[in-house]
This record gives C-alpha cells, structure tokens and sequence, in this order.
C-alpha cells in the first residue's frame, strides 16, 4: 500500500511535467517557442471579424496559443504576470485569410508563367516561395489556401511543413498539390505535337479522375482544385473542360475521404457544372450572369473572385489605372462582382496573389470595397466568412475566446478606410508575436 502511495506521488509529480513538455513540444505547430506567454492587446478598438461596427475600448488577453478573453477593457480580468502590448490608434482583428494564392508563383511583369513553369528550377521555385510565405505573414494573412503549385509538384505540402514545424516563418496553410486538369486543356502550350511537355497541373480525364484525386489527396491535398474550364477552344477560346459527369466524380470521389473542391472556372456553363457537382468555392467567376449567380446562392457554393489578378495582368498589358479608361476585362469584372452580391452569393476573399506580389494581398480587399462591398463586409470576407468557408471556423477567423490566437493590429481603422490594411504594425500567429512594428 505504501509502495502505491510513492507510485501515485511519483507520478503526480512526473505528469505535469510531461503535459508541459507536451504543450510546448505542440506549440512547434505554430512555430511558437513561448506558447504560455500571456499577452493583453490593448488597441483603440477591436473589429471581431463579425460585427459591422467595431468595438471601441476592447482588450485582448492571449494565454498560450489562445485567445482567453476579448472585450471591454473595464470587464476584462487581467490575469498577473501578463505582458501589456499598447496600440493607440490602432485597430486588432482576426489574422487576415487568403482564399486563393499562389506561393510557387511570382508576378508575371517579373516573369511570364510559361516561363516560370518551363525554366525556373523546383530548387529556385521553392526558395522564392519561402520568402513569400514570409512576406504573407507580415502583412497580416496568417491563414491560406494555396491553389496550385503550377508545375511545381507537390512541393507546397513540404512547405506547410516546414512552416508547422517552424522551420520557416509563414501562414497556416491548405494546399492541393498540382490541381487537375483536363488533356490537352492547359499549358504549356506551343511545342511540336510530338513532344509532351510538362503541364502546370495533372492531366486526368474520365475514370482516371479518381486515380488522380486519390493520389493528390494521399500525396497531402487538403483540397481538391480543378480547371473547370480554360482557353480550350479552336481559336483560343474559354471553354469548358470536364463534361457534368466528370465533375461530379471529381466531387464524389474528393468528398468520400473528407475533400472538398475548388473549380477554376469563367465560363457560365463551366460554373454551371462545378455548381450542380457540389463544388465548394468557384474561383474567379468572370463570365457569371445573374443566373448562375442565383444557382450559386441556392447551391450554397462560395466565389473567390480574384479580383486583384484581372487589376494587375491588366496593368501588366499597359493599362494605367486612373488615365486610360477601364479594359473590358475590368468592366466585366466589376458586372459580375456586383450580380454575384446582388444574388446574395457567399464572396471569399481569395486574390490569386503570386500574380502579382506576396505580401500585396490586400489589394483585394481594397478592390471589393472599389467595386461595391462596404469595407466591414469585405473585412468580414476576409476573416470570419473565408474561415467559415475553408471549414476552419472552430480555429481561426474571429476575435473571440478559444480560438488560435492569430491576431494582427493595424494603424486607423480599417471599417473606415480599407487601405489602412496596408499598414499591419503587429502580427500574431497562435500566440506568437511574429512581428511587431514600434515606430
Ligand atoms: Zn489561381
């Protein structure tokens, strides 16, 4: 009996201690070294990813990975020993989310994506996209979901890796590996028939469909991303690419091991398709009428609309915003961004950042707010909305107790003026300061 009662004794002394190892062996999936560190953000106000307005005079206490309370400062216990971080002026929300980015790629006013995809080495790929996922977090996205590593393999599942192991600094990320593409529908293109030239995404058709979304999935998909449709057509024409019943195997196959799918598409008959197969999130949406806007409102099915893309390659074609008038491809973007909110569809905030720079992806939320969203809505989009539609809404996305504690602070208030994005003085990615500007 006495030898239980040491046993017992012994144990109570080694558990604790083991529990506490294992906390800070876990906090390496945040990249946080000091993950019981207690923080109390005080800001001039907290927007909480929800409400329209924000709440002026809130406080923030971060214990550990978590946010352990949020709310107004004379109702806010302040646990001892907690370290103060002032902001005036300043504004804490929800670590930003992008919906759609590419961290393989980079601008094409720097190199064209052929020649990304032809020329660059996997070793280079991968080095500038450690810088970027870098450039990402410091400008306040702690979550993404990058779409694609565009001939770049499956690299993108080594680099959320090393970004959980805290190998290397950057935001939470989903990946989906190479993407699937209908033969013969994507690039690169232009080389003699004979020679088959790596593509920018897997080549898959019919029953192969399920081989491949199998494969990307077992090869560390979180998602599923297709080309729904593409410049396909004898005279280079978007058309689409998967027939429906393609689509829906793509869709049947992904959501039996716990996929979802995002489907590329412009095309109202390729958004057709991805929508009536239970595609999740359609990117970029151009060609969208009010019809299928309304089927995908009714089908529940989320558009990134990527419209800070359309804004630069069209730069990179000579349009000087402001002085020449706006290209047809912008006109067209701004009809459909505003008939895709007049259907009420859920909008992500997704940019296709990679086409332009890393770190630049508030550009979209300054555009939504441009093309008719209220700065509060597009805030939402970006935070509460996007976690919500990557299925992360128990994690991240709010200001609000229990969740990760990724939380950043910008200077002015961003429900006011959006571009104050562009100022992120505080970044905190579970808990972590991973950066903080004190001038
Ligand atoms: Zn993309």
């Amino acid at each position: 009996m006495r030898r239980l009662v040491f046993l017992v004794f012994i144990l109570g002394l080694l558990v604790p201690s083991l529990f506490a190892q294992g906390r800070r062996g876990g906090a390496a999936g945040g990249g946080t070294p000091q993950a019981q560190t207690i923080y109390v953000l005080k800001p001039a106000r907290v927007f909480d990813g929800e409400s329209a307005q924000p709440h002026e005079g809130w406080v923030v206490v971060v214990r550990g990975q978590r946010i352990e309370a949020a709310g107004p400062a004379a109702s806010v216990t302040i646990p001892p020993g907690a370290e103060a971080i002032d902001l005036p002026g300043m504004t804490v929300l929800p670590g930003l989310i992008e919906a759609h980015s590419h961290v393989l790629l980079h601008p094409y006013n720097e190199t064209s994506w052929n020649d990304q995809v032809e020329h660059e080495t996997l070793a280079l790929r991968i080095a500038r996209a450690t810088v970027s996922l870098k450039a990402t977090l410091d400008a306040g996205f702690t979550t993404i979901r990058d779409l694609g590593t565009e001939g770049a393999g499956y690299s993108d599942v080594g680099l959320k890796l090393a970004v959980n192991q805290g190998i290397i600094p950057g935001p939470r990320m989903l990946v989906v590996t190479r993407a699937i593409v209908a033969t013969g529908t994507y690039g690169p293109k232009g080389f003699p028939a004979e020679w088959n030239m790596p593509q920018g995404a897997e080549e898959a058709d019919g029953d192969s469909l399920i081989r491949v979304v199998r494969d990307q999935a077992g090869k560390g998909a979180d998602w599923i991303k297709v080309y729904g449709d593409y410049r396909a057509g004898p005279r280079g024409e978007t058309t689409p690419t998967f027939s429906q019943e393609e689509m829906k195997l793509i869709v049947e196959t992904a959501k039996s091991i716990g996929r979802s799918v995002a489907v590329h598409s412009s095309t109202p008959e390729g958004m057709r398709r991805a929508i009536l197969a239970g595609a999740e999130t359609i990117e970029h949406g151009d060609g969208g009428t009010p019809e299928i806007f309304k089927l995908m409102a009714e089908h529940g099915v989320a558009l990134c609309p990527t419209l800070a893309a359309g804004h630069a390659t069209s730069q990179y074609s000579g349009w000087r915003p402001g002085q020449d008038p706006e290209p047809q491809g912008i006109q067209r973007k701004r009809a459909s961004f505003k008939a895709a909110l007049d259907a009420g569809v859920t909008i992500a905030s997704g940019s296709d950042v990679g086409v332009f720079t890393h770190g630049d992806n508030a550009r979209e939320l300054e555009l939504m707010v441009a093309y008719g969203m209220t700065p509060a809505d597009a805030l939402k989009s970006a935070t509460s909305v996007d976690a919500k539609v990557l299925h992360m809404e128990t994690q991240v996305g709010k200001v609000t107790q229990g969740l990760q504690a990724d939380l950043i602070a910008v200077d002015g208030d961003p429900t006011k003026d959006i571009s104050v994005l562009h100022k992120v003085k505080l970044v905190m990615k579970a808990g972590a300061v991973v950066k903080r500007d004190r001038e």
